[in-house]
Parts: structure tokens; C-alpha cells; sequence
């Protein structure tokens, strides 16, 4: 079924418009379900989508997230599907620093292997030896294009028919006769709803009259600044105390991050000055780097359960509503897979259709 212009009802409506509602429309469009993408800001992936460190790092994010970026490794390394004007991911070294021995290093951190201090050294001639003790090489790390990874996704959904709805906030959402009707910018009618809807993913739950999962935002800082050496192939690198990373970015400038987590209402953040501060603190702490200004800087939200598993299922009150939220950290990496998961519960419900 294909949105109908007039009364615009549609299969599944997606309530959101970053990286994982892009995808969920992408993987249910390409099912030839009608569907359409709604999106409460002028563009797509304004908000967590467009502020990530933009990585994808194997067994980060425990088993769930990791089995979700398997499922979508396929679609990252086949530049979606033919979607992609260029290849969505390159190869990147990632090495964790420790202040202290990395006592259960491989068993924490899936394909991460203790190396010594001059191995580190020739991936990342930057690192201060004599502030690190040890050193874990993380394999299957890639930077991700995902400004280009955004684009295919809404490229390959709208070729499949989906409509996308900006500046259209889906404000409230009741059943009616079998069907959702969502209300805001533009009325739909719709069999099935995904909340793709981010930090506001609880939010959406209640303006549809059903219980939230207690979410948490929590707000992480970045900035890029200007470095004096030839940065392109350095390793990435992350501080297993969780108190800074760092990775190149384009046009000799170097991506850090405090890996600050401060509990935050949903919304647009702003980063601090202090946590810019602290990042540069320990950053030239433990290089070489000598960082002295910021060229920009900005925050993002990264939006957990309690226990930090992503929720990509049917809500437990209503099946026709179905979560694809709490993506934390890896929300970039795990989309594809995520979309994929969200369009095969779907497809389940759909088949059997008394359900719906
Ligand atoms: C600093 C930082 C670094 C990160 N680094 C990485 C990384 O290296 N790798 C990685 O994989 N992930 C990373 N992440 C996490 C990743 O960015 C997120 O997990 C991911 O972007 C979440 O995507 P999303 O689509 O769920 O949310 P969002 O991109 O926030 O999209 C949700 C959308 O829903 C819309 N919306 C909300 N309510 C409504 C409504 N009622 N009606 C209509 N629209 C609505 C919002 O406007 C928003 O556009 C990082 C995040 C941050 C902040």
C-alpha cells in the first residue's frame, strides 16, 4: 500500500527522523509496505544522528548492540545496498589506553588485544609513553560516512514509495477503528507505528497512551581542533577509564571527546566550556597533541534504558506500536540491523493480520 496524498494512510507510520527512523522506513519501504517518515524538524538528523563521533567499534555496547551491527554489516559494506555514492565505511586502528594494567582487557572488550607500548606507539606516534601503561588494539573499527549513510537510507525509502513529512511533529496518536491516527503537522492514518522518536521516544509513548520505558538522556560532548601533524592515519584513540577520546577528522583537525554522560532532559544541548576544557586536559595529558583551540563544538544526546539495551520490540500494551529507541552509543553502527529488526516484526504482525 502507498501513501495516499489525500488522506495520507499508510501501512506504518515512523515517528522520527534520524538515523534509525530513516532506516526503519528504508527496511519496510523495500518490504512494499506504504510508508511514511515523520519528522518533527525542517531536516532529517539534526539532532543525535548528526553529532555522533561517527564510528562503528565491534562489541561496544554489550551483545545486543553487537548482534545488531552484525545483522547490518552486510548492508554498511555493500554502500547500502548500491545506495551509497561511495563506500559508507574505512578501516580505522582504535586503541584503549589504560592508567593501569588492563587486567580482563580481551574478555571486556571483544577483539581487543593487549599490544606492547611501541606497537601502540607506531599506530599513534602521538601517545606519551610514559603516561600510558598499557595498551589494547581494538580490530574491526571503520569511521562511518554518516551523513552519506543517512542519505542512502532516505534515498532507498522514498524510491520504495515512502513519503517524508518535515516540520511535522506527531503531537498526539490514538487508535481508531484497527487504526492509529496520528495528529500534528499533518494527519495520518496508519496500521502500525514505529517511536523512532530518540530522546523523546517515552514522550511519544505517553502522547499515545501508553507507558513509557524510562529512558535516560545523557548528554556527550565533542569538538574538533586543529593539530600540527599529518593526522589522517593515526589510531583513534579511547581512554578505558572512559575519561577521553580522540579520532582524526578531515582537514587536519582532530575529533576529542570528554565521554562526558550527563543526565539531561531531552532537547537541544549545548556543550560546556569545562567538559571542552577537561577533554583537552587529559588529552594533552597523554600526547603529544598540544591542543590549544577549538575550531567548533557542539553535544548530542546518547539515550539508554537502565540497563543499556537497546528496545527494538512491540510495546508490551499494543503490538501496533513498536519501539525502535534507547540506541545509546551506537546508534549510527547498529541502524541498519535495527531497521532490518523493526521491518521483520512488522512483516510478523502483518501476517497475521487479526492481531493488528
Ligand atoms: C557525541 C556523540 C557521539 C556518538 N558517537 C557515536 C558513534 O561513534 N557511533 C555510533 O554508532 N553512535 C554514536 N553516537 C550515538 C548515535 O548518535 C545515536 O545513537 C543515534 O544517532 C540515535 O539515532 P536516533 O534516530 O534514535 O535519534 P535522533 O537522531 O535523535 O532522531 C530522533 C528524531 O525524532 C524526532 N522526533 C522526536 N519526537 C518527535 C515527534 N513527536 N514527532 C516527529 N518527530 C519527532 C527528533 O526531532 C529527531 O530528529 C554518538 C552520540 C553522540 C551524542
Amino acid at each position: 500500500m502507498r501513501l495516499q496524498q489525500q488522506d495520507r494512510t499508510v501501512d506504518v507510520a515512523v515517528i522520527g527522523g534520524g538515523i534509525a527512523g530513516a532506516s526503519c522506513a528504508y527496511h519496510l519501504a523495500r518490504e512494499g509496505l506504504g510508508t511514511v517518515l515523520v519528522e518533527r524538524e525542517t531536516e532529517l538528523g539534526t539532532h543525535s544522528t548528526s553529532r555522533s563521533a561517527a564510528t562503528l567499534v565491534p562489541g561496544y555496547g554489550g551483545q545486543e548492540n553487537d548482534e545488531l551491527t552484525e545483522n547490518g554489516r552486510l548492508f554498511l559494506t555493500s554502500t547500502a545496498e548500491g545506495l551509497a555514492e561511495h563506500p559508507l565505511l574505512t578501516p580505522r586502528e582504535l586503541l584503549w589506553v589504560y592508567s593501569c594494567e588492563p587486567e580482563g582487557t580481551s574478555r571486556d572488550l571483544p577483539g581487543a588485544v593487549p599490544i606492547d607500548r611501541e606497537t601502540a606507539l607506531a599506530m599513534c606516534p602521538v601517545l606519551r609513553p610514559e603516561a600510558i601503561d598499557a595498551v589494547a588494539w581494538q580490530t574491526g573499527v571503520y569511521d562511518i560516512d554518516v551523513d552519506g549513510l543517512l542519505r542512502a537510507l532516505v534515498r532507498g525509502a522514498t524510491h520504495h514509495g515512502t513519503g517524508v513529512l518535515l516540520a511535522s511533529e506527531a503531537v498526539s496518536l490514538r487508535r481508531q477503528k484497527g487504526h492509529w491516527l496520528v495528529e500534528g503537522g499533518v494527519e495520518i492514518k496508519a496500521r502500525v507505528v514505529i517511536n523512532a522518536a530518540g530522546a523523546w521516544a517515552d514522550e511519544l509513548a505517553e502522547r499515545s497512551g501508553l507507558a513509557p520505558v524510562g529512558f535516560r538522556a545523557l548528554k556527550r560532548t565533542a569538538f574538533v581542533s586543529p593539530v600540527s601533524v599529518d593526522n589522517q592515519d593515526l589510531a583513534m584513540v579511547v581512554a578505558a577509564d572512559s575519561s577521553f577520546y580522540f579520532k582524526p577528522d578531515v582537514g587536519g583537525l582532530m575529533l576529542c571527546s570528554p565521554a562526558d554522560e550527563t543526565p539531561i532532559a531531552p532537547g537541544d544541548p549545548r556543550p560546556e566550556e569545562i567538559d571542552v576544557a577537561y577533554a583537552i586536559d587529559r588529552i594533552n595529558a597523554h600526547t603529544t597533541l598540544q591542543i590549544r583551540s577549538v575550531r567548533r563544538a557542539w553535544a548530542g544526546l546518547r539515550v539508554f534504558t537502565a540497563d543499556r539495551r537497546p528496545v527494538i520490540r512491540p510495546h508490551q500494551a499494543d503490538p501496533s506500536f513498536i519501539w525502535c529507541a534507547g540506541l545509546g552509543g551506537t546508534g549510527v553502527q547498529t541502524a541498519p540491523g535495527a531497521g532490518q529488526r523493526v521491518a521483520e516484526i512488522v512483516q510478523g504482525l502483518f501476517s497475521s493480520e487479526g492481531r493488528v
